[in-house]
């Protein structure tokens, strides 16, 4: 209870496994400001806006209610770390939304827990402001996404490569189970954890599943999971296996970003030196770390242990079949047509990619070709030979416009625009970042007086843009 407001709050998880959930207490603000507030998803969950704006601020930045902080592991670029943790997150507990099923919300930004190891337990506005609108985009493009409820300056200041103002982020989740958490359960509490574990993920996500449905069901929503990202153009950044969740909703929006120009190689993050999280290379390291959830899981496929391994590589060997019909489906619907594209497909993407050719406004400008004016998207190739070959044997398969526009988004929260509002927002003008909010969560079929949201990067910015 705040005031005279109750609001009700399970803690599931903690119960479930004590083991994995230290009671902490977020560290006070004292003067909190509220920078954005998502009304429609605070409604869905049973919380009134004109209270969390008011007197239910406090209990935004976890000043009313203590909560815990998640153990969890995770190999990190491939490397393995025992114990990752919230180290500046922690669960308030779980709601009901007006689905009728639990959502964590989880705050960010809340102080350092016991998880911390060397960091301040901070967040700063940017970085707060850069989960919120790709978040909700992603949620708006239809992609399973954790979502962001609110962003809330704390007045302190947070001390990266320069001095920055602090926020705390408010998060929503179908829970933030991740591959992570499971490697945690396997490797410090034995069995008896893992299976308490797994069987409160079965409840949350998949009732009455048995362990091995409870895996395939992963691999099936990993893989379409990260086909929709590429359907888009998302690059997630940093898909270690404690940023991967059991959910299969995308989680963690640290150095993700929009691919510009189609190419397969492309790496916004500055700490991704290898290139190990690049555009092309998404599926695979999704099956990488699904071979990890297999690993810790195995105890509980089979108590032999041969059977088990058996098991777990059928249920990975699904994966490629997943992901090639989400990939290939969602790439047909992109193009308007049916039936099958193979080599069309083969020879769009080596024209994409060789012509540097922005990959949302091509799809975007090709609904106009399939009405007969093929010039919007032609005039994105240096080789207008190839293109309009391509475009004839494409037109040949009479492609039907107006589902084109329903399925390829015309305002995604573009690199360039993503950093100018973020930057004004850090400064205390919140305008851009709500007019680019505003673009993003209603993604389909232009607006007059948007151009400038749907139109590419300038060259210059392009050629270094850097996430993280
Ligand atoms: P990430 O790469 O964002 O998934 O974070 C990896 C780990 O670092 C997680 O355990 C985070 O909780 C922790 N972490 C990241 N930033 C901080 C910070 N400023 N203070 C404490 N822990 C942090
Ligand atoms: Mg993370
Ligand atoms: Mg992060």
């Amino acid at each position: 209870t705040v005031g005279d407001v109750s609001i009700s709050l399970s803690s599931d998880f903690a119960r479930a496994v004590p083991e994995m959930a230290v009671s902490w207490e977020a560290v006070p603000v004292p003067e909190p400001v509220l920078l954005v507030l998502n009304e429609p998803l605070a409604k869905e969950l049973g919380l009134d806006p004109a209270w969390l704006r008011s007197d239910g601020l406090p209990f935004l930045v976890g000043n009313e209610a203590p909560g815990v902080a998640q153990a969890y592991a995770g190999h990190q670029f491939g490397g393995y770390s025992p114990r990752l943790g919230d180290g500046r997150a922690l669960l308030l507990g779980e709601l009901t939304h007006a689905d009728g099923t639990l959502r964590d919300l989880h705050l960010k930004g809340s102080g350092r827990t016991p998880f911390a190891r060397g960091g301040d337990g901070l967040a700063a506005v940017g970085p707060m402001l850069r989960e919120y609108v790709l978040s909700e985009a992603m949620h708006a493009l239809g992609i399973p996404t954790t979502r962001s409820l609110a962003v809330v300056a704390t007045g302190a200041v947070v001390h990266r490569e320069l001095p920055l103002p602090g926020a705390v982020l408010a998060r929503v989740a179908s829970s933030h189970l991740r591959v992570g958490s499971f490697q945690y359960a396997r490797n410090t509490g034995g069995h008896d954890l893992l299976r308490r574990l797994a069987d409160h993920a079965i409840a949350r996500h998949h009732p009455g599943s048995t362990h091995l449905e409870l895996f395939e069901r992963v691999v099936a929503a990993q893989a379409e999971l990260v086909a929709r990202w590429m359907l888009v153009g998302f690059i997630h950044g940093v898909m270690n296996t404690d940023n991967m969740t059991i959910s299969g909703e995308t989680i963690d929006y640290g150095p993700c970003a929009f691919m510009e120009a189609y190419d397969p190689t492309t790496v916004y993050s500055s700490i991704d030196h290898g290139g190990r999280y690049a555009y092309g290379n998404q599926p695979i390291v999704a099956e990488w770390n699904l071979a990890r959830l297999a690993e810790a899981l195995l105890p509980l496929f089979a108590d032999d242990e041969d059977q088990a391994v058996s098991l777990a590589l059928e249920a990975l060997g699904t994966f490629d079949g997943h992901f090639e019909r989400a990939w290939i489906g969602g790439l047909r619907a992109k193009l308007g047509v049916t039936g099958d594209v193979q080599p069309l497909l083969k020879d769009l993407l080596t024209l994409l990619h060789a012509n540097h050719v922005d990959f949302t406004s091509f799809f975007h400008r090709l609904a106009a070709a399939a009405r007969g004016d093929a010039e919007p998207a032609r005039s994105l190739f240096l080789d207008l030979a190839g293109i309009d070959d391509w475009i004839a044997r494409w037109r040949s398969l009479g492609p039907d416009a107006d589902a084109m526009e329903r399925v390829n988004p015309v305002y995604i929260p573009r690199n360039h625009l993503v950093e100018e509002a973020l930057a004004a927002g850090s400064a205390g003008d919140l305008g851009p970042l709500e007019r680019l909010l505003d673009a993003v969560t209603s993604p389909y079929g232009e607006r007059p007086g948007l151009e400038h949201y749907a139109a590419p990067a300038p060259q210059d910015f392009s050629a270094t843009y850097r996430t993280f």
